[in-house]
């Protein structure tokens, strides 16, 4: 039997297919731009001999109810899944589950509906997931699906560390708090990591800071998320591709005021055109190292910006924590950007996080040990499978063991 996963984004729709028993993978799909002129879809599957690719470049995908058909079909051309009878599960990732859901949940009517009422919360993401959800259930209702939250992980934090300094009531009456974000992956590495240590994960402290095109760090103690920086949205906290992170809240009235944008122009500056690219150009950390290299000062400056706030983050979870058994990099930079790791771990010898050049450069497909050898904090670098970890989710929720 299979496990499919859906990850359903605001212009794209990701999928992956899994074997139940062992969880290999047996096919993978990404479909871009829906919505756009041109969409593009590619599949990557086994056929029983060796990886084949199949890409569909032309037709333009107009939403995600169609992005769901041309993914049944590319996994029914391909051999992957002729029939959703072979399927155990459908997993589907949901960006937001407000206060309702702390854990995986078997989909039934009532829990879309809670989905649905949290829209306000996740205006772009959750629209998304649920057409994902109810063009599946058109399909194959009869297969069990499961909701994964990328909230849910966070649903531990304490009150101390979730409400904002606002009027008590902002929270009653409008859920004003922080939920944070990126669980999915922040739980998956942080077990993975205290599996590697040999430490019961009930017992393991460590700071996750997972670094792709949205970034957020997590403070994690005995194995529960205590803090995390993203916050009601996924805006706040740590510099990102194209999101600005923390920034005083006057400064958006203040831009109000005086340059004539209106709050939805700004809206749409903090979120798509701060960030890296905002002060640099490049929402690429590729581009912008190479660019380094060769002595470009405003890549330099949107570097120490960036490597300055991810110091200042591993400083405050220290200090939440009390002590961490490791420091953990993940997603796209966290996993490749050798001099980001450097820079961010720069002068906290203090905390017993000490990073080894050469072992930090090295290049592995699987956790990676970077701290020299007699540091107290062990620093890992660990490839995130948000996937996986739903599909171990799903297989967890069928189970009944959830
Ligand atoms: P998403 O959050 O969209 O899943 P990823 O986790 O794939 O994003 O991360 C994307 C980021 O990772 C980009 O800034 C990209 O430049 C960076 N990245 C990917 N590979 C490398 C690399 N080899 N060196 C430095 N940065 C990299």
């Amino acid at each position: 039997m299979k496990i499919l996963v859906i990850n359903s984004g605001s212009s794209s729709l990701k999928f992956q297919l899994f074997d139940s028993s062992d969880l290999t993978v047996s096919a993978s799909g990404l479909i871009e731009q829906i919505g756009e002129e041109q969409s593009s879809a590619r599949l990557t599957y086994f056929d029983g001999v060796g990886t084949r690719q199949m890409l569909k470049q032309s037709e333009p995908v107009a939403e995600h109810r169609q992005a769901i058909k041309l993914m049944a079909e590319l996994l029914r051309e391909s051999g992957a899944m002729i029939d959703v009878r072979e399927l155990a599960g459908i997993g589907h990732r949901v960006v937001h589950g407000g206060e309702a859901f702390h854990e995986p949940i078997l989909i039934d009517d009532a829990v879309i509906s809670a989905i649905e009422e949290l829209i306000p919360l996740a205006p772009l993401h959750n629209p998304a997931n649920l057409t994902g959800i109810r063009v599946a259930m058109d399909h194959a209702g009869d297969i069990p699906q499961v909701a994964v939250f990328d909230t849910a992980f966070h649903q531990s934090i304490p009150e101390y560390g979730y409400l904002y300094a606002l009027p008590y009531k902002l929270y009653e009456k409008y859920n004003v708090r922080r939920y944070g974000f990126h669980g999915t992956s922040h739980s998956f590495v942080s077990k993975a990591a205290a599996r590697f240590l040999d430490i019961p994960y009930d017992r393991f402290n460590c700071i996750v800071l997972h670094l792709g095109n949205g970034a957020s760090a997590c403070a994690v103690e005995n194995g529960k998320s205590v803090d995390t920086s993203m916050g009601m949205t996924p805006l706040a906290g740590l510099v990102m591709g194209t999101r600005c992170g923390d920034i005083d809240p006057a400064i958006t009235f203040y831009l109000e005021r005086n340059t004539g944008m209106d709050v939805n122009r700004i809206d749409d500056m903090l979120n798509h055109e701060s960030g890296l690219k905002g002060l640099c150009g490049s929402n690429d950390m590729r581009e912008l190292l190479a660019a380094k290299e060769q002595g470009s000062k405003e890549m330099a400056l949107a570097f120490d910006i960036y490597c300055y706030r991810l110091k200042k983050y591993i400083g405050a979870y220290f200090a939440a924590l009390g002590r961490i058994d490791a420091l953990i990099f993940t997603g796209g930079i966290g996993e490749n950007a050798a001099p980001v790791r450097e820079h961010a771990c720069q002068g906290l010898a203090g905390l017993g996080i000490t990073i080894n050049s050469e072992k930090n450069n090295q290049r592995k497909e699987r956790i990676m040990e970077i701290h020299q050898d007699e540091a107290a904090v062990k620093v890992l670098v660990i490839p995130t499978d948000e996937e996986r970890e739903i599909a171990i989710q799903v297989m967890a929720v069928i189970k009944g063991e959830r």
